[in-house]
């Protein structure tokens, strides 16, 4: 049982709030957004719906992206006069791809108390309603929408051997989908909890290709969470050095250099790339 009075003075509350079903408000969480001196929400029309139903009287002040550059000082400054703040984000854990990290980082910085309220969030909600191993996960969020950027984050995804949750927006899944078939083929396990906490929720799976035949039929709406199993250690290959030397001399034929073979094989091999690259050099040296 948490003895102190809150909400406390001076001090930053980061409040999670449902991601659907109003229900999972907490009442700690209800107390302190009715009981708060100000509330940053990244929303206020949003959040507003869900204020005045529980009829919080506090001022709201707007904090999203684009504005929490010229906020943070405000709000760091209310703070300092010693009114309680709590900070919400439209659904679920603020931070969590969502405004908030900047102004915990500056009260922190300013030795402002920060304390979160938990709740809701759909990384966590989809990831123990998946069935894939959780003792060791990775959170993605939304991944960079193209480029470099994108193909980088998606090979490194596929090679990850933990689980891994991705946030995606419906109209954007299949594409996602059909890459994550390309780079960890269709019989990866995956998860998609779509619509979690609400009336229409629903786990589609359980590989990548069974829901990609599941979404080309029905079309992707409402939120979708992405829950992917990791990759399978990789088998690697024992060969004889004059294997290793064929296979390297094949790559270096292709265009690459002593190096960049070297370094390709010991990928796939239980060797370094230095025995490789001396193995190389050694061969190349006449008798
Ligand atoms: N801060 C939020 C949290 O703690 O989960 C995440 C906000 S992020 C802007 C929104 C993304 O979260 C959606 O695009 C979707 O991927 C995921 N999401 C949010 N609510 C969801 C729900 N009810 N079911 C499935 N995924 C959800």
């Amino acid at each position: 049982m948490n003895k102190r009075l809150e909400p406390e003075a001076c001090v930053l509350y980061v409040i999670g709030t449902p991601i659907g079903n109003l229900g999972d408000l907490s009442p700690r969480a209800r107390y302190v957004l009715k009981n708060v001196s100000a509330i940053a929400c990244e929303d206020t029309r949003h959040s507003g719906q869900l204020l005045s139903s529980l009829e919080v009287r506090a001022p709201l002040f707007s904090f999203h992206r684009h504005n929490a550059k010229s906020r943070i000082p405000k709000l760091i400054s209310l703070l300092k006069k010693g009114e309680s703040i709590a900070l919400i984000s439209d659904a679920g854990l603020p931070g969590i791809s969502d405004p908030g990290e900047e102004l915990i980082a500056e009260a922190r910085k300013s030795n402002h108390e920060v304390i979160c309220i938990p709740g809701p969030c759909a990384a966590t909600t989809a990831l123990v309603s998946s069935g894939l191993p959780c003792d060791r996960f990775c959170f993605e969020g939304f991944l960079p929408s193209k480029g470099t950027a994108r193909k980088d984050r998606l090979n490194n995804i596929s090679n990850e051997p933990r689980t891994t949750v991705i946030y995606e927006a419906p109209h954007r899944l299949l594409k996602l989908l059909s890459e994550l078939a390309d780079l960890c083929g269709s019989e990866r396990p995956l998860q998609v909890a779509r619509e979690l906490t609400k009336l229409h929720e629903e786990q589609i799976g359980p590989t990548i290709g069974a829901a990609l035949k599941h979404f080309l039929i029905n079309k992707p709406l409402g939120e979708c969470t992405l829950v992917l199993g990791g990759a399978k250690p990789k088998v690697l290959e024992e060969l004889s050095n004059s294997e290793l030397l064929a296979k390297m001399k094949i790559l270096i034929e292709e265009g690459l250099s002593a190096s960049e073979a070297a370094k390709k094989v010991a990928q796939s091999s239980q060797h370094s790339k230095r025995f490789l690259y001396e193995l190389l050099h050694k061969s190349f040296i006449p008798e």
